[in-house]
């Protein structure tokens, strides 16, 4: 926010100003709102926001949080990789995720070559330095990380490196959920991370053909109360349209460099999501010319069923948006961020963890 010179982030007068213009927004009736991004739930959570929403408005956390949402298919695929002795990289968020038999953290202890990195050209630096090994990049994540993967896909990488690719499309998600029957939703929080790629264009289709107001939101608690400003003025006024509150990073059309990566190396392709099931072109796959940088191509990798969620966790609910944390019996009992039974209590960005770590309460 511009005020004088000065760009502010961080204002309270302004907080406050935007918290009374949330009040004077309260629907007639209840509103659900969902996003999909574990910083925006951080940023919810850690400065108390669902405190200053109107009453009647419910702000839920859906499928945002990327390795909440890696199917054990995929996971127990890299584990597998690694008890075969391939040396595996991926994100350090992924380690303690639990696959069907184990995470890749327990084939780490056992011996494997498990290593936490911080993007795909760190996985392709350690396939140059150890050429006598199989390195394989495990590639999850949103539209933010799919362009590093695809970078180095098309960077011509080392003979002995490739890419398990679990990558997924963040607008064919939202459709998936709209659809879903008893999932109700009134208004999208776009991601504004995903958005700088995707631009704000990507979610006209959901707009338009849901009837789902859409608006993009940055990740300063200013931003957020200025996104959920718009969007409750959106509904309030009966449009459905996609609005952008988060301009100094998003633009209409995205980033065309970053888009042109993807469209280079992937293929959109169906994809299976932890706890929700198969979307249709919801994922990418490496592209056929690429497919010797394809580790489910060169291993052969089979696709096997695992167990996506435990008997008694909720995530399956909480990540279609049906339930919070804090309706799940296990949450802060059996499950804690050091005893993690579902995958939304692992990762930083996972509702659960972001719940226990602010208090667990609802309307935080
Ligand atoms: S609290 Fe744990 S068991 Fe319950 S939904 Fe969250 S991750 Fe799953």
């Amino acid at each position: 926010m511009m005020t004088g010179d000065r760009f502010l982030l961080r204002d309270e007068g302004r907080g406050r100003g935007l918290a009374r213009l949330l009040k004077r927004l309260t629907p007639e009736h209840p509103i659900r709102i969902v996003h999909v991004c574990g910083t925006h739930e951080i940023t919810i959570s850690e400065h108390g926001l669902r405190h200053l929403l109107p009453e009647g408005v419910t702000v839920l956390e859906g499928p945002g949080c990327p390795v909440c949402v890696t199917s054990t298919v995929d996971l127990d695929r890299a584990v597998a990789l690694a008890e075969r002795g391939v040396v595996v990289c991926t994100f350090g968020d992924m380690m303690r995720v639990p696959g069907t038999r184990k995470t890749l953290d327990d084939v780490r202890t056992e011996g494997a070559s498990v290593h936490t990195v911080l993007s795909a050209a760190d996985a392709v630096a350690r396939a140059r330095r150890t050429p006598d090994r199989d390195v394989v990049f495990f590639a999850v994540g949103f539209e933010t990380t799919s362009p590093g993967t695809a970078a180095v896909l098309l960077d011509d990488p080392p003979e002995n490196f490739s890419v398990l690719c679990a990558h997924k499309l963040i607008p064919p998600a939202v459709g998936a959920l709209m659809d879903m029957p008893g999932t109700k939703l009134d208004g999208l929080l776009a991601p504004g991370h995903v958005s700088t790629v995707i631009g704000a264009r990507a979610y006209a289709q959901l707009a338009e053909g849901h009837r789902l107001p859409v608006v993009i939101g940055g990740f300063e608690p200013l931003d957020v109360l200025y996104a959920l400003v718009v969007l409750l003025k959106q509904l309030r006024e009966g449009r459905a349209e996609v609005e952008n509150a988060y301009p100094r990073a998003v633009s209409w059309g995205g980033s065309p460099r970053a888009q042109e990566l993807i469209r280079c190396a992937f293929v959109p392709c169906d994809a299976r999501w932890r706890g929700i099931g198969t979307i249709p072109v919801s994922g990418l796959a490496v592209r056929d010319e690429r497919a010797h940088l394809d580790a489910a191509h060169r291993y052969d990798l089979p696709e096997r069923e695992g167990q996506e969620v435990v008997p008694g966790c909720r995530c399956a609910d909480v990540l279609v948006a049906r339930a919070v944390p804090s309706d799940c019996p296990l949450f802060g009992a059996a499950c804690t961020p050091l005893t993690p039974v579902g995958p939304c209590m692992v990762g930083a960005e996972g509702a659960c963890s972001v719940w226990h770590r602010h208090g667990g309460r609802a309307g935080l």
